[in-house]
């Protein structure tokens, strides 16, 4: 790879670029300032000047046929053309003029000659030495190959006092027991070589995005005190083949001249997914992964260099890659529980002033399913609205709203829906808060409102669980289901008619009761069969069938039935509770935003 020539073409470019600047320069530049400064005067001027003794030095060029003179101070430059005058000579000596035929104006020939033709080369000379030497310089040396190609570019942090500690990330607390075994083996190798004991590896860190695996790596470096290099999976793989593996050459020479540092890669599956037996495979992407397979055979166990990986779709890695020897220790970091997710907002909220009444636990049982990033963001949206609104600190409310900005987006200011249109959003809305309420199994309502968001939804009911959910018994599955169809059922039970708004409510409820048959064996007809595997696990979980085109047929009859049911329910209580259902919509109606509280006393009234 040593031999990739260095490409002249650029230099030659830049080289061109500044000759013809310099010359244009000199042809036009150079001549007009010089002529700027010497007045044309006609040959009387000249002699009446002569006459008067006004005339300082005099220099007669005959060979372009003209006078340069200047006046008696030598300030002014003047030039006239020439006559023939045989006089001009005794008139000028009677004047007292010099006339001595020194050149005034001009500069001796050698002198510009030196300045029009020899410094711009030099100059240019110059600039073309000092880019070369730069160029050489960002190439890692004269032997290296040109432009950084085969540089690894790995960003390097090197050990600093305020890097990011474990104490940093929230939550995630079995990921950090896991990790403070390499901390512990980076402080003090010879404990575990005493005992004969080695370090894995590599580690793998999966979950979801947005979990803090990239934080969790940092915060290894940063308990560790030693350099961190970081680079993702994608920067390897370059237009040529080859090159790829060259920077991953490099990443373990200079990781292991740094020894003991911890190396990360990002995104590890843009070049570790599985090598496929199919011709005209990817070749750059699989000499990139065999020379990392390589590398990681290559440096010897406690070595001190720690490799520790990203990536959220483990099941794509090739299995040569996470075999024992290599990323041999994979480390879960899954979405924050709800106790994780209170540590993680107030572990981003020690930056920003809160009120008294901020209740982090409230947050965080209203933000299930989020993310650190998310949480993170909600923080910061709460904040920003906190100053929108002139506040000095963040409030409860700022909070709760950024939520929703999170999860539906921005209030829509101008969407301006029709009186009929709001009657049947509020209908709609309070439909699932009722059939939701109204079956024990289901959590109480948070809050509904019917302000349009810009994610498209016209209004929605957040409801809040009270604790943690680990599982899910059948009859829960069921109310979610009807809760779902509740607001269409609202429509239907009031107006006789339905719209286009349930549409997110149908995808979810057939989403969940296809999974209840194929996958959590809830049906009785498939008992405990797997009808459906996820793929994407970490990535939104998509499901692919794997049984025969008869069972699809069963399974997709199974689904409409069992959604139907779920679907009668709920117009069943909603039918039941028809005076509640009026009163609560038109409360709704007016008020356009409705907390839990004032929810349940209206139905308990
Ligand atoms: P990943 O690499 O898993 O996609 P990152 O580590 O890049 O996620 O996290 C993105 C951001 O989310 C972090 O900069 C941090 O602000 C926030 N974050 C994520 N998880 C946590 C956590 N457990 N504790 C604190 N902050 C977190």
């Amino acid at each position: 790879m040593n031999e990739v020539k260095r490409p002249k073409k650029p230099l030659i470019y830049y080289y061109v670029i500044v000759l013809l600047i310099l010359l244009l320069f000199n042809f036009l530049a150079m001549p007009y300032m010089m002529q700027r400064q010497i007045q044309q005067v006609d040959y009387s001027t000249f002699i009446s000047m002569t006459e008067n003794g006004q005339v300082g030095q005099v220099e007669i060029q005959e060979q372009t046929n003209q006078v340069i003179f200047t006046d008696k101070d030598n300030t002014a430059i003047y030039k006239t053309g020439m006559v023939n005058d045989p006089d001009l000579t005794q008139r000028l000596y009677d004047s007292g003029a010099k006339f001595s035929g020194e050149i005034i104006e001009q500069m001796s020939p050698l002198l510009s000659f030196l300045l029009t033709w020899i410094l711009p080369i030099v100059i240019f000379i110059g600039i073309g030495q000092y880019m070369s030497k730069k160029l050489m310089e960002r190439a890692g040396g004269p032997n290296s190959m040109a432009f950084g190609m085969g540089k690894s570019n790995a960003k390097v942090y090197v050990k600093s006092s305020e890097g990011i500690r474990f104490s940093d990330v929230a939550g995630e607390d079995e990921a950090k027991e896991n990790l403070t075994e390499i901390v512990d083996y980076l402080h003090n190798p010879g404990k575990y070589k005493e005992v004969g004991a080695s370090m894995p590896k590599g580690i793998l860190l999966v979950g979801p995005p947005g979990t803090g695996k990239t934080m969790l790596a940092k915060a290894v470096a940063g308990e560790a005190n030693v350099p961190f290099f970081s680079m993702s999976g994608s920067e390897f793989v370059e237009m040529f083949v080859g090159m790829g593996a060259a920077k991953v050459r490099d990443l373990f020479k200079q990781a292991k001249e740094k020894a003991p540092c911890i190396v990360f890669i990002d995104e590890i599956d843009a070049i570790g997914k599985k090598r496929e037996g199919q011709i005209g495979g990817n070749d750059e992407r699989e000499q990139t992964l065999n020379q990392l397979l390589t590398e990681m055979d290559g440096f010897e166990e406690n070595s001190g260099v720690i490799l520790l990986a990203a990536t959220n779709r483990p099941e794509s890695l090739d299995p040569a890659l996470t075999r024992p020897g290599r990323f041999d220790r994979r480390v879960p970091v899954e979405l924050p529980d709800l106790k994780g997710r209170e540590e993680i907002l107030k572990v981003h909220s020690k930056k920003i002033k809160l009120g008294p009444d901020v209740d982090f636990g409230k947050i965080a049982r209203m933000a299930s399913g989020a993310s650190g990033a998310e949480l993170a963001n909600i923080i910061n949206e709460a904040a920003l609205r906190a100053v929108r609104s002139g506040r000095k600190a963040v409030m409860q409310a700022d909070l709760e709203e950024s939520i929703e900005v999170v999860i539906a987006g921005y209030q829509k200011k101008n969407a301006i829906l029709t009186d009929k249109e709001k009657r049947i959003v509020a209908y709609h809305e309070i439909g699932h808060a009722l059939v939701a309420a109204m079956q024990s199994h289901s959590a109480p309502v948070q809050k509904i409102t019917i302000v349009p968001r810009t994610s498209g939804a016209l209004g929605y009911t957040m409801q809040v669980e009270e604790g943690e959910h680990y599982l899910m018994s059948k009859e829960e599955i069921e109310n979610k289901i009807a809760t779902l169809t509740g607001g269409r059922a609202a429509e239907e039970v009031v107006f006789g008619s339905v719209t286009t708004g349930a549409s997110n409510d149908i995808e979810q409820a057939t989403k969940l009761s296809r999974a209840m048959i194929t996958r959590y064996g809830m049906s009785e007809e498939f008992d405990m069969v797997a009808m459906e595997t996820v793929t994407n696990q970490y990535l939104g979980g998509d499901a692919s069938l794997a049984c025969s085109a008869e069972t699809q047929t069963q399974i997709d009859k199974q689904v409409v039935t069992l959604v139907k049911k779920q679907h009668e329910k709920a117009r069943q209580i909603l039918t039941d509770n028809r005076q509640k259902l009026d009163e609560l919509a038109k409360y709704l109606y007016e008020k356009e935003t409705v907390t839990g509280e004032e929810f349940m006393s209206i139905l308990n009234a």
